[in-house]
């Protein structure tokens, strides 16, 4: 997907979950998905300098997020992890880790990018009445 297709993409994302109100919460669009997420605090995945991370795993995903940061870094750490989930960037390899590891040599910060600009696009909807 190009990067300036994202923004559409990401508001038709939340007209398919129904949410129609901003702000709305993030961890609910997260659990209409099926995906669990967790405090860093609880569960000690994450490294020292990454604010969050979404590990995938067959049909199952679990977010991890820096539970210590404020609550709009948190908010949009896990709009940005659940980026990564609709922009399916898990798809193009099994393990995404490996994945990432290899955009970060291949691509450097594409990856990355473009899970900003669906966390952006998410966060700060225009969203119209139809
Ligand atoms: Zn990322």
């Amino acid at each position: 997907m190009r990067n300036k297709d994202i923004p559409e993409y990401a508001l038709s994302v939340l007209r398919e979950h129904g949410i129609d109100t901003v702000p709305f919460d993030v961890l609910e669009l997260a659990r209409g998905e099926g995906i669990k997420v967790y405090k860093n605090s609880d569960v000690r995945l994450l490294c020292p300098t990454e604010y969050g991370r979404i590990f995938c795993h067959n049909d199952k995903s679990i977010i991890v997020y820096d539970d210590t940061r404020t609550h709009s870094q948190k908010r949009f750490t896990v709009a940005h992890e659940l980026g990564h989930y609709f922009l399916k960037h898990r798809e193009e390899h099994e393990r995404f880790e490996r994945y990432l590891e290899l955009q970060r040599i291949r691509h450097g910060r594409h990856v990355e990018r473009q899970a900003d600009i669906f966390a952006q696009a998410i966060l700060n909807p225009k969203i119209t009445e139809e």
